[in-house]
This record gives structure tokens, sequence and C-alpha cells, in this order.
């Protein structure tokens, strides 16, 4: 499918610009184009383009408003030593977006398409890449329904979008250990339900929590499983690995209430790489207390796209409060978060082919 290109008005003038991304933060500011294409039962995807970002028009009746039939996808654009472009396994990506689809009962869009489009807009909003050291430009797909009409039913026309946003270093410097709080309360995914999909609706679920932890003076909520509320889940939006003084590493399995990160995969092979024992199998939370307490454990990491690998130093669960390892950045957790951002960026060889140049 080719790409209409629809001409900018007023991009943002050079000057403004170059202000915009010498220190662009995560998630405020956005690229001159979005890309845009159209689904209709029947037809299919059609009418892709790219043009000037800018607000849509939506009916008031329009389907994701009432019943959020809306799926995502987050993944960065990296520039090389080289000065090319690169994305990192969009392929996977795109078909975790199309599991998600499955789930939410939407339409599945050709990977080569969804890979297209986030290369369009890579490409004419190249000059958006942020000037920081470490910076990327941060890709956000995303697909809703769009048709006008409030019965219950999967909608019949959907919207597919990609949208760009120069990111910096997540953190500025060097990588801060992060302190969680244990939900008690809330749980982000029960069996059956849409734990496994990228949809907003999990976001909207976890915001009380996320604000209870923050409350509490943490910085992350971290969720246990529905049915007994023992196992150790995830985060609102990062998986974790816990690190053993014997060099193993256990991280929770997938089975439905677990999303399951690109990142956490690629970390899971880095591991073998490494020649460590990693097992994807539960935790309880009060395990990982005493462990962390026995000197058994001695790191926990929580990873995604966004801040790539985070170590956490602190945990508030039911029985109280303790600390993983020294309370700060564990080497495992270093040594990976450098071998993982060395292959996205272009500086170290790519063995398992992740790379994708533009
Ligand atoms: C996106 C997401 C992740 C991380 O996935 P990556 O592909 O590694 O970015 C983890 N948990 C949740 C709930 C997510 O939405």
């Amino acid at each position: 499918m080719d790409f209409e290109h629809l001409p900018h008005p007023a991009p943002v003038p050079g000057e403004t610009r170059a202000q915009a991304i010498a220190d662009p933060g995560f998630g405020t500011v956005f690229t001159d184009h979005m890309v845009t294409v159209d689904y209709t039962a029947g037809e299919g995807w059609h009418s892709a383009r790219i043009g000037p970002r800018e607000p849509l028009s939506i009916d008031p009746a329009c389907a994701v408003l009432h019943y959020a039939q809306e799926i995502f996808e987050g993944l960065k654009a990296y520039r090389h030593p080289d000065g090319s472009f690169a994305l990192f396994r969009p392929e996977e990506n795109a078909a975790r977006m199309n599991r998600s689809a499955d789930r939410l009962a939407m339409p599945h869009m050709p990977e080569e398409l969804f890979v297209a489009a986030c290369r369009e807009l890579v490409l004419k909003d190249a000059d958006w890449f942020p000037t920081v050291d470490g910076g990327s430009l941060y890709l956000r797909p995303f697909m809703f329904a769009s048709e006008a009409f409030l019965g219950v039913r999967p909608a019949r026309q959907y919207k597919f979008l990609v949208i760009a946003s120069p990111a910096g270093n997540y953190f500025k410097s060097g990588v801060p250990a992060v302190s969680i709080w244990v939900s008690r309360d809330y749980v982000r995914a029960a069996p059956g339900g849409t734990g496994a999909a990228k949809t907003g609706g999990n976001y909207a679920a976890s915001l009380v929590p996320q604000a209870e932890a923050i409350e509490k003076g943490h910085d992350q909520v971290v969720f246990l499983d529905a049915v007994e509320r023992k196992w150790i889940e995830e985060l609102g939006g990062m998986n974790l690995f816990f690190v053993f003084d014997d060099g193993s590493v256990v991280t929770p399995p997938l089975g439905g209430t677990i999303l399951p990160g690109i990142t956490r995969d690629s970390l899971i092979r880095l591991l073998r790489d490494e020649g460590l024992t990693i097992r994807e199998e539960r935790y309880s939370i009060d395990q990982w207390r005493a462990d962390a307490q026995s000197g058994k454990l001695i790191e926990t990491m929580a990873c995604g796209t966004a801040a790539v690998v985070t170590p956490v130093g602190r945990v508030e669960g039911p029985e109280g409060e303790f600390t993983i390892g020294s309370g700060g950045p564990g080497q495992l957790t270093g040594k990976l978060r450098e071998r993982l951002v060395a292959i996205q960026r272009g500086q170290a060889p790519d063995p398992h082919g992740w790379v994708m140049k533009l």
C-alpha cells in the first residue's frame, strides 16, 4: 500500500523545534506529522496517508468513547553512529498489536503495513530526532473503533494512527533505583480478562493504585495475581526480573494476565547468551521478601521500551518494607541495560537480527 503524502501548511519553525528537541523529556513534545490508515468492514484497510499532525474530528457517538475498543503499541526509533535510522524488533510490535486486536474484537493489520507506517513517519520527521545524548524518537501506533453507534458489538470502522514524540534520556544522571508499592486492594488483570492485550482500559484501571503508590511515597505499583493475591505479576507498564545469588534469574510466566513485553523477551535471550539460567516461573510476594532479607535475592529489575531496564531498590508490601540488595542499581541490571541499549543504538553487534535499518 502506498502512502499519500499530504502537504503540511505550517510545520514548526526550525528554531522552535531545535529548542523542543534539546531537552524533550517524555511524551509532551510531538513531531509535525502523523500517519493515518482507515478500515471499513468489507473493504479492509485503505486510504493510507501521512500528513500534518492535527486534532481528530470524531462523532460524539464514536464507539471508542463509550466502550473503549482501543489498542496501542510503543516502540522507539534510534539514530545509529553512521547517521542512519533504525527500529528495534518492529515486527514484534506488529504481531503483538494483532494479538491485542484479537482480544478486543478488532481487525488485524498486515505486519508490513504496520512497519511501513512507522518507517514513513520516522523518515518524514527525521529532523525531530532529539539532539540530547541517549535520545530517541518514541513511536505510538494505535487503533480505535471510529464508527458512530451506541449498540454493543464490534465496530465496523476503525482508524490506525502513528504519532511520534522525541524522547530524552529517560534518566538524566545514571539510573536511579525505583521504589515500589505492592497493591493490596486492586488487581491489574484477571484470568480471562485483557491483561495480555495492550489496551487503554488496563491503564485506566491502574491509575488509582498508581496514585496510591505515589501517595505512600513510592514510584510505581506492583500488581499481584487476581485469584490468590500472592503471585507477583508486573508493574503498571513494565515486566519484572528477579536475580539470585547463585546467578539464576526468574521472571513471572506469561499466561494471559501479564503483558508479553518485547524488552522482557529480549532480556531473556540476552541472559541465555550470558549462559545464565532464566526460569519463567511464579514467584510470590512472601518469597520475594524472605529472599531479599536472607540475601538470596540480590537484584530486581523492571523493563519496558520507555525506560529500558530499571533497578528496583525498595518494596513496601503487606508485611512491611524491605530493601533489594544495597537498595541501589545492581550489577546484572546495569550490564543488561548497557548490552541492550548498545544493540538498539547500533554500537554493538546485533547477533539476533533485532535491528531494522530504515
Ligand atoms: C507495554 C507494556 C510493557 C512493556 O512492553 P515492551 O514491549 O517491553 O515495551 C509491560 N507491561 C505492560 C502492562 C505494558 O503495557
